[in-house]
């Protein structure tokens, strides 16, 4: 009988457990098991397995192959053990040093030539396996690259079985990857630029503010104002990602399946309007899945054409725009994913498009007409602090370009910085998430900056939200010109930036 052992690590939302693979080699009949809760596509992992250990010139024994794969009681999936189950077999056969396999995680799928292929979730993987105390990984050569941003670990990456099987000690001659074509890892950074925006100098100061405070935004206004393109060149604006936020955001993606590679640019995430909730939120059947919203994480969710949406969707954001994270419940438990996005939406004033237009004619027709920002919900607007009225751009302005996004992203940063020893303070990092009733305590602006709120509040022009929502944005407004305490004129910039249109 002949045992032998090596680590993988079984993934749930973003918290890993580290596995342990055992292979017995015992003289009954021919046959591979796996045991220790496999779900239907490990289950095939001992065909894959066999299949590359035979054209890897690994021939397995022909004897019983039992692998165990322990806790029991954690759920396990995919075909990410699939390098761990070959490395743990081979090593009971004898193929290669028991010692070493047994020092080494092994994440990867085989593909029948024994090419190692990537798998999701690789970064999440590592870092739950270093929080467990584990340092020392083999990964796809595809994955490497999200593997190697973390740090005080040993990882290496390789493209075929017979490569780990050499570096486990084993004397069979290492081959080259199947013909599967490489993808390209390697993300472009954010080439979008404010400078391609034409006319529209107001509105970009206002993303200007938002961006400075975190501040969530409605954008109003006819077809070919410019909403979307001013709205996907926030992240051209928005400071650099920390190294820490760059990794919690690249763990999603890495989860998602999509191509994963670090970036410090911020997220831009554009769902289409017929995103079913799960989709933003997150889902899966059995297993968890992050939605658009935690791949939004540490950036900017855009919903076009906002009162499309699905009611049920729209309703989903409430919660997580709340709590900035998500929790998805299934049989097997409740996984967390992050989801601190700042959120932007744009809204034609109709359903036709063209209510404000002078220059062509509305169709629609009433109530539909004056009902349809409506559709909006009222818990989803009490978030957003700037609403911005978009007007198509006059012909004389059409040749007016915006502001460089790199010297507006400059003001930001050194407005967020001014901002943050004020906020060095309180348990929130941006001026957005301060609650109302600290501002009103802690943050009253000083003398009689405030009169003409106050004024507005006696005479119920404003609610008590609203009020709260100005000092917030003159907060914003104050940091881009490094003044510590809002004056009556950032108060009647932002009285502004609040907008009417809403409420
Ligand atoms: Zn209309």
């Amino acid at each position: 009988m002949a045992l032998a052992k090596t680590k993988a690590v079984a993934l749930f939302g973003l918290n890993g457990t580290l596995i342990d693979v055992e292979a017995d080699i015992s003289s009954n009949l021919p046959n591979f098991i796996l045991v220790g809760l496999p779900d239907a596509s490990l289950s095939e992992a001992t065909s894959r397995v066999r299949a590359a250990c035979t054209n890897s010139g690994l021939s397995l024994p022909g004897r019983r192959i039992t692998v165990n794969l322990s806790p029991a009681s954690v759920p396990k999936r995919g075909s990410s053990f699939d390098l761990a189950i070959a490395v743990s077999v081979l090593a009971a056969s004898g193929a290669l040093n028991q010692e070493a396999a047994g020092e080494w995680l092994h994440v990867g799928e085989l593909a029948l030539d024994g090419s190692i292929r990537g798998v999701n979730g690789v970064l999440p993987s590592l870092l739950a396996a270093k929080e467990l105390g584990w340092s020392r990984f083999i990964v796809p050569n595809e994955n490497l690259a999200e593997a190697e941003v973390i740090e005080e670990i040993e990882v290496f990456g390789f493209d075929h079985l017979t490569q780990v099987a050499s570096f486990h000690g084993s004397d069979v001659q290492p081959l080259a990857a199947g013909n599967e074509a490489k993808i390209n890892r390697e993300q472009q950074s954010n080439q979008l630029c404010y400078s391609d925006v034409l006319g529209q100098p107001e509105v970009i100061e206002s993303m200007v503010v938002a961006a400075t405070g975190g501040h969530h935004l409605l954008m109003v206004g006819s077809p070919g104002s410019g909403k979307t393109m001013v709205a996907e060149r926030l992240p051209s604006i928005l400071p650099r990602l920390t190294a820490e936020q760059a990794i919690e955001t690249a763990a999603v993606e890495s989860l998602s399946g999509l191509p994963a590679g670090i970036s410090f640019d911020a997220p831009f995430r554009a769902p289409h309007h017929n995103s079913s909730a799960s989709s933003l939120i997150g889902g899966g059947l059995s297993v968890p899945r992050p939605g658009l919203i935690s791949m939004a994480h540490n950036g900017v969710l855009f919903l076009d054409e906002a009162p499309e949406f699905q009611q049920p969707a729209l309703e989903a954001l409430r919660q997580p725009l709340e709590a900035g994270e998500v929790f998805i419940s299934r049989a097997a438990g409740v996984a967390r994913f992050p989801a601190r996005f700042q959120l932007i939406m744009a809204a034609n004033p109709c359903p036709c498009g063209y209510a404000w237009d002078p220059t062509k004619r509305c169709k629609c027709v009433e109530p539909v007409k004056s009902r349809y920002l409506n559709r909006l919900s009222g818990p989803l607007l009490d978030r957003i602090d700037i609403s911005l009225r978009v007007n198509n751009v006059p012909k004389a302005m059409q040749k007016e370009r915006g502001p460089v996004s790199s010297q507006l992203r400059e003001r930001v940063t050194a407005a967020r910085d001014f901002g943050a020893a004020r906020l060095a303070k309180t348990p929130w990092r941006l001026n957005a998430q301060v609650p109302g009733a600290y501002l009103r305590r802690q943050w009253k602006p000083n003398g009689n900056a405030t009169a003409a709120l106050d004024k507005a509040l006696e005479r119920g022009l404003l609610s008590m939200r609203g009020y709260d929502r100005c000092i917030r944005l003159a907060y914003s407004i104050a940091d881009l010109e490094q003044v510590a305490s809002p004056t009556a004129e950032h108060i009647a910039r932002a009285m502004y930036l609040r907008g009417t249109e809403l409420g």
